[in-house]
């Protein structure tokens, strides 16, 4: 048993966060501030050779599902915002392709994420949150064509995303069995962004509505099988719990680093904060929720890695521990520093709003520990 980083894996996460301390962490409060999404890092992050990881070489790319956390930890340690940019056009959009794609899509899509591509996964509808099976957004064959209408909501990376991973069904009362997966070009006719949602947080990142309106498809860009959309999705977002987990991770480390440094250089009643026994008990509970939240990540990542596709139990309990771990851990960061800490003026009211989301996307909390019982359990 061995609960360090190869050598190799600590160069890359010095890299990294060598990378973030200078591109991204400097400008994360401005692009909060100001909601643009600057473009330029991304591209950057491409130049740096950070959206390589965890591709398979043949395809161009390096790493794997460890070196692939260890960037969503650190990246979202500078910016959340960025980080599920990043997050989602490496991973969640791209499982789809990179675990059912054929040889044409995976050697066009990787080579175009690798080169700094941005990529939405777009499945949530108004009427099918959680229970995603209930999605109405149809197709139907013409000839050589597949032909998509109806409308996604809430979709990360929505207005910024060269191409998007899609799922639509054929005849919903087939249930999850009528679903299919499909990439679709921003370009496509009949493709549209619709409403820009005003979030709490992560905003350099866009999240927004999609609009397939008789959007028009080649049949070669349906992924997988006919009918496998709903397990290609749902194995895409068991992979991408860990992402998540990982984001939540660096956000919770973030608010603790900035915490610890507060508490000992803020004075009152003639003492540094990190002497009061009050506060110590918060840094210690802090220390903690987040190596717990650290080892259940990285086992997850490690057993994706070993086992070639995310274990839904594990990747579960990472994400539904890291994300609340993470809670529990802002909200003592911001208390620490007092009223400070409810003003922009210092970076943990956003490790506060952008820290929410993850307790509700890729599956919401409650919907974690139903997968965990289920599993614990053995029933269906
Ligand atoms: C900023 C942001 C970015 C997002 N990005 C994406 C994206 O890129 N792609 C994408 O497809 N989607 C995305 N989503 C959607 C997100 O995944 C959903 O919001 C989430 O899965 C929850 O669905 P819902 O909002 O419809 O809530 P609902 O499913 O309506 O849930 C509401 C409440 O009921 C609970 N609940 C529901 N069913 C059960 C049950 N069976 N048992 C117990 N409790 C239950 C939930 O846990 C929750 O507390 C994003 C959302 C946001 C806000």
């Amino acid at each position: 048993m061995d609960f360090e980083f190869t050598e190799e894996q600590k160069m890359f996460q010095a890299m990294v966060r060598d990378f973030c301390a200078r591109e991204i962490e400097p400008h994360a409060a401005e692009w909060d501030e100001t909601k643009e999404f600057p473009h330029e890092v991304i591209k950057k992050m491409a130049g740096a050779g950070l959206c390589a990881v965890h591709f398979p070489e043949q395809y161009g790319g390096n790493g794997d599902e460890i070196t692939f956390t260890i960037a969503n930890e650190e990246i979202s340690r500078a910016s959340a915002g960025i980080s599920v940019v990043y997050l989602v056009s490496l991973g969640l959009a791209m499982y789809p392709i990179v675990m059912h794609g054929n040889e044409q899509q995976k050697s066009h899509y990787i080579t175009r994420v690798i080169n700094g591509a941005i990529v939405a996964f777009a499945l949530t509808e108004a009427m099918a949150g959680s229970d995603v099976a209930a999605l109405d957004t149809k197709y139907a064959r013409e000839g050589d064509y597949y032909v998509l209408n109806g409308q996604k909501i809430f979709i990360s990376n929505g207005a910024e995303a060269e191409f998007v991973t899609t799922f639509a069904t054929k005849d919903k009362s087939l249930g999850y069995r009528g679903i299919s997966a499909f990439v679709v070009d921003r370009d496509t006719k009949g493709f549209s962004v619709g409403k820009l949602e005003r979030k709490m947080g992560l905003h350099p990142a866009s999240a927004t509505e999609l609009i397939f309106d008789d959007c028009r498809i080649p049949v070669a860009n349906m992924l997988g099988e006919e009918g496998k959309g709903f397990r290609i999705a749902l194995e895409g977002i068991d992979a991408s719990r860990v992402s998540i987990a990982a984001q939540a991770l660096g956000i919770a480390q973030a608010a603790h680093d900035a915490a610890v440094a507060y508490a000992k250089e803020r004075k009152q009643f003639d003492t540094e904060l990190a002497r009061l026994q009050a506060i110590q008990w918060m840094i210690a509970d802090m220390a903690t929720d987040i190596d717990a939240a650290r080892l259940l990540t990285y086992r997850a990542a490690w057993l994706t890695h070993k086992e070639g596709h995310a274990p839904p139990k594990e990747a579960a309990m990472a994400k539904v521990f890291a994300s609340e771990a993470a809670h529990r851990v802002c909200h003592k960061a911001v208390q620490i520093f007092g009223g400070y800490g409810y003003t922009k003026d210092f970076a943990v009211e956003r490790y506060y709003r952008d820290q929410r989301i993850t307790e509700i996307y890729e599956g919401t909390s409650e919907m974690q520990r139903w997968t965990i019982a289920r599993q614990v359990l053995g029933v269906k």
